[in-house]
């Protein structure tokens, strides 16, 4: 079965980039009918953090990629690391080495002196015939890895074709420092082992870690995974995705108002394509989704294309969906959702005019609160005294309507106008400062029928009062 993971340094938020990586192996593994993994790589504990930590649980979590496995972190995996620089030590595929920063730094002082690429030079490198120096009292060595001197790596990559590395190139790598800890491509490497993960899918700033990956999985009598290295999201003036372009938390898309899946909508589109088609659920991610399509070039975020996206999905999907992400956004801006109509219903009235639920919130805020205050200007300009005689009448219109409904609303409105020779506007304007607090809101029917008759009536009674 296809085990994929992703894997991130909770060094900061959970931002764009690392959520399309994650999506991508998320699809992936679904795709194939496999499992996904979260693990946490935070050897590094001087740049981990716990909030970071927590930005990455909570922004997986509101995507709803969830992990098919408990939390993994790496921290709680170095007596297995340690197990395993012991094993390879006894089998020969990775030895002590006593070298101290000074001498190092003179060995690097030299090769570049005789214009050399800096690389160890293997002086405590065990081979067959050589005589290692006695090692020096007192110092704790570190681990190297015993990297073959020949042949070749070839990267069978599913994005990037085959890439093709020269061992020759590759130093051998420091496992375990002196004091024990185990470095990052260590981790990395048993971990995808005992994981049996399958597909390793990550960014492409990875691509040079690869090669030595694979040579330690190899001398741990690993079957090779299969890797996807993803390009880079650059933003739409082809520089580094930053701040300014959208290269934000994934958390911030839901202050933007995004709904979750509109935004792993946009995300997966970014570098995968299939055919012409924009808009994907989760069920067509999950069918269609493949590496063939995947392109090797970078991509580009496109901020418009994004909310295009959003306000596609929250027309077309059901709104009991999208109810409990609004009603986050309503209280989010204080309004109470107890105190107003069904958010369904709502949502249903509304959407074609929100691109996000942000601009839902607002314009539909006045229907879960209490109406304090009148826009001044707006309130000057429509409540005349020929305005308050005829919204009086109409009130009394409406509270004798025997159904509540846009339609009758509708009918009502129109009706009272056109009997009155006047144009819509005229008595609409005046409607919406009395029920809303300002002119603007959506089709007077429809505000009327969200608002319900009870507080129709009340909020025109004090209008004219
Ligand atoms: N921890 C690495 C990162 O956050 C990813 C390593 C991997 O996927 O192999 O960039």
């Amino acid at each position: 079965t296809v085990i994929t993971r992703f894997a991130p340094s909770p060094t900061g938020f959970l931002h764009i980039g690392g959520a399309r990586t994650a999506l991508f192996s998320f699809v992936y593994a679904k795709r194939h009918g496999g499992k996904f993994l979260l693990r946490i790589e935070d050897t590094d504990r001087e740049r981990s953090t716990q909030e970071a930590v927590d930005a990455i649980f909570e922004g997986m979590k509101w995507l709803g990629l969830n992990s098919d496995f408990d939390e993994i972190y790496q921290t709680k995996r170095f007596d297995r690391y340690a197990e395993v620089v012991q094993q390879m030590l006894a089998a020969g595929t990775a030895y002590h080495c006593y070298a101290s920063k000074e001498e190092l730094d003179q060995m690097r002082a030299e090769q570049q002196a005789r214009k050399e690429k800096p690389r160890y030079d293997g002086r405590w490198r065990p081979e067959a015939g050589k005589v290692l120096p006695t090692p020096p009292e007192g110092v704790k060595p570190v681990v190297r890895f015993k990297n073959p001197v020949d042949g070749q790596v070839v990267l069978k990559d599913l994005i990037k074709g085959d890439i093709v590395f020269d061992n020759k190139e590759l130093d051998d790598l420091i496992i375990a420092r002196g004091d024990g800890v185990p470095t990052y491509n260590f981790c990395v490497v048993v971990d995808d082992y005992d994981m049996g993960i399958t597909h390793v899918i990550r960014g492409d700033d990875h691509v040079n870690n690869t090669p030595r990956q694979i040579n330690i999985l190899q001398a741990l009598g690993a079957t090779l995974p299969a890797y996807a290295h993803v390009s880079m999201i650059l933003g739409a003036d082809g520089a580094k995705l930053s701040k300014r372009h959208g290269a934000l938390g994934v958390m911030e898309y839901r202050a933007m108002g995004f709904m979750p899946d509109a935004l792993l909508n946009y995300l997966i589109r970014l570098g995968w394509s299939h055919g012409d088609q924009e808009l994907f659920t989760r069920e067509e991610m999950f069918a269609k989704f493949d590496f063939d399509h995947v392109s090797a070039s970078p991509a580009r975020f496109d901020m418009e294309k994004a909310y295009w996206v959003n306000h596609q999905y929250l027309k077309s999907i059901d709104p009991a969906i999208v109810a409990p992400e609004f009603d986050w956004h309503l209280r989010r801006i204080g309004a109470d959702p107890a105190k107003g109509p069904d958010l369904k219903a709502v949502i249903e009235q509304q959407r074609e005019r929100c691109r996000t639920l942000v601009e839902m919130a607002e314009k539909s805020k006045f229907l879960f609160e209490d109406l304090e205050a009148y826009n001044e200007k707006d309130a000057a300009k429509h409540f005349t005294a020929d305005a308050a005689v005829l919204l009086e009448e109409l009130a009394a219109n409406l509270s004798a309507l025997p159904e509540w409904t846009a339609p009758a609303l509708h009918e009502a409105v129109n009706g009272f106008a056109e009997g009155k020779g006047l144009g819509l506007g005229k008595i609409a304007q005046p409607i919406r400062v009395a029920v809303v607090g300002m002119a603007i809101s959506p089709p007077i029917d429809q505000t009327l029928f969200l608002l319900g008759r009870e507080r129709t009536l009340a909020r025109l009674a004090a209008a004219v009062a």
